[in-house]
């Protein structure tokens, strides 16, 4: 339902993972992904754009204006923020990568499972509020509802 998409950015230094909830539009979608290091040279614009923490995604509006009527609560509200933060286009995860650094954490974590189950349960359990409260006040804006 959700596939993973993986968008390399405009200098190619990175790449950021995407999804696109219940594939409503294609990845055609996103024009442009630009990491921090090519978002700096790159004038910023809202009709088009979401930034979150320096990253930045670049819609195609039109791709955006012919798909929209899939989803009714776009027909009054097809800005950029309303693709991201419903989820139409948005970070697989809480932000680029979220997915690799978490499944990482979490199996330095496992080791512990091995030779204190109790101590893992209660260390997983802090591990998953700890990250979001830490991801909160980095400012990603996946980790600001909450
Ligand atoms: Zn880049």
């Amino acid at each position: 339902m959700c596939e993973d998409h993986m968008i390399r950015c405009h200098c190619g230094r990175s790449s950021a993972s995407l999804m696109f909830r219940d594939e409503i539009f294609p990845e055609e979608l996103v024009s442009t992904v630009y990491c921090p290091i090519c978002s700096a040279g790159q004038e910023f614009d809202e009709s088009t754009m979401i930034a979150d923490n320096d990253w930045v995604i670049e819609f195609d509006m039109e791709v955006a204006d012919f798909f929209r009527g899939r989803a009714a609560e776009l027909v009054d509200d097809i800005s950029p923020a309303a693709l991201f933060d419903g989820g139409y286009a948005t970070w697989r995860g809480v932000y680029p990568g979220d997915h690799l650094d978490s499944a990482r954490e979490r199996q330095e974590l496992l080791k512990l499972a091995r030779t204190d189950k109790l101590r893992y349960f209660k260390e997983f359990r802090d591990w998953g509020l700890k990250r979001m409260e830490r991801l909160r006040l980095e400012g990603w804006r996946k980790a600001q509802t909450s």
